[in-house]
């Protein structure tokens, strides 16, 4: 039986945070100390858990599944977790989301194991500014990082770049050369008022009509929009007019992409959250560890398909979501 939500949208992406630590604290994501600092292991989803999990939503039609966090790559077994889950049959995509401190340790394992591509976050490529976003972050770690991923095949790789105005928007032409560079689609993310620390950092808030005309400036040609928009997420992918090169607007706030959701999200802590921006969400976590079958469990995920809401309200109502935190919703 298919996922299908009461707005008739299909659901076939899987987000899974599969820990809320990081190893960064980018200003807008995460506060100074860290989310959890004094730590709860067993609250976390066993890899075991998170696959009987997956296997019940790819059961279901999901085609595709995200590894995501806080930064999954701080989780010691990411490669094994990426084997246990990539022999299922319909899962298409394995996809992940790092930082890329520690990518280039892990990028032939993680290759060999199944892993498709990986999204890479960088905010700035001048290494002060970037340990002072990231709060203690090591370019050069982070490059030796994008090198072993692309090296190892986990390709098309994606640079993300969260635009903040006075602090890193002077390098968006930097970053377009830089991808350009890499074979490398580079996609500016707006700021979203997600959790405290996104909430205050909105007065950086850069919006998608700026950030397309500083593109257009810089190469000089048309943006020529992409027509199959990929279910890699709410971006908007264009061309650069006679060349090959792509980029992409992920505008939360300045445009709302709800109409086309196909993605749910797994918390690393068994949550499972409906959508970014409202608070719908099922708990899984103490069915599973009540030994609930894996016929209850597809039933458990089919019914909560009806409380997956209409759309966000981000501009709307900022103060709804100010209390969540991104490295639990993975992004
Ligand atoms: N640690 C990994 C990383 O940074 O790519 C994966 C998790 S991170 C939560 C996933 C994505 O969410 C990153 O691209 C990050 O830049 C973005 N993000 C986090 N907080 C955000 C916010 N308040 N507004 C916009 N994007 C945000
Ligand atoms: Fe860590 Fe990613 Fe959040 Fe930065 S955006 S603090 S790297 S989880």
């Amino acid at each position: 039986m298919p996922l299908i939500d009461p707005f008739d949208r299909h659901i076939e992406y899987l987000r899974v945070s599969v820990t809320d630590r990081c190893n960064y604290r980018c200003g807008y994501c995460m506060p100074e100390q860290g989310v959890h600092p004094e730590g709860h292991h067993s609250e976390y989803l066993t890899f075991d858990e998170l696959t009987r999990i997956i296997t019940a939503f790819v059961t279901l039609g999901v085609k595709k599944v995200r590894i995501t966090g806080g930064e999954p790559l701080v989780r010691k077994g990411i490669p094994g977790f990426v084997s246990q889950i990539s022999p299922l049959k319909g899962l298409k995509e394995i996809a992940l989301s790092t930082n890329a401190h520690h990518l280039e340790k892990h990028a032939v394992a993680l290759k060999e194991a199944g892993l498709h591509r990986a999204n890479i976050s960088i905010d700035s490529l001048k290494p002060k500014l970037f340990k002072e976003i990231t709060r203690g972050g090591d370019l050069e770690k982070v490059l030796a990082g994008v090198k072993a991923g692309i090296d190892a095949g986990l390709n098309p790789m994606k640079f993300n770049m969260v635009v903040m105005k006075g602090t890193n928007d002077v390098e968006i032409e930097d970053m377009i050369d830089f991808g350009i560079e890499h074979g490398v689609e580079v996609r500016f993310i707006e700021t979203m008022p997600i959790g405290p620390a996104g909430v205050s950092m909105m007065d950086q808030h850069y919006p998608k009509k700026k950030i397309l005309q500083r593109v257009r400036d810089h190469v000089g040609k048309d943006l020529i929009p992409c027509t199959s928009q990929s279910h890699d997420g709410p971006a908007n992918n264009f061309e650069i007019q006679d060349t090959q090169a792509k980029i992409g607007v992920i505008s939360a706030v300045s445009d709302h992409f709800c109409e086309s959701c196909n993605r749910v999200r797994l918390t690393a802590t068994g949550i499972l959250a409906l959508c970014l921006g409202q608070e719908d969400s099922v708990d899984l976590k103490t069915p599973l560890r009540e030994g609930i079958s894996d016929e209850d469990l597809q039933a458990l995920i089919v019914k909560s398909m009806k409380k997956k809401p209409e759309r966000h309200f981000f501009n709307e109502n900022v103060h709804n979501i100010e209390f969540r935190q991104m490295v639990s919703l993975g992004g």
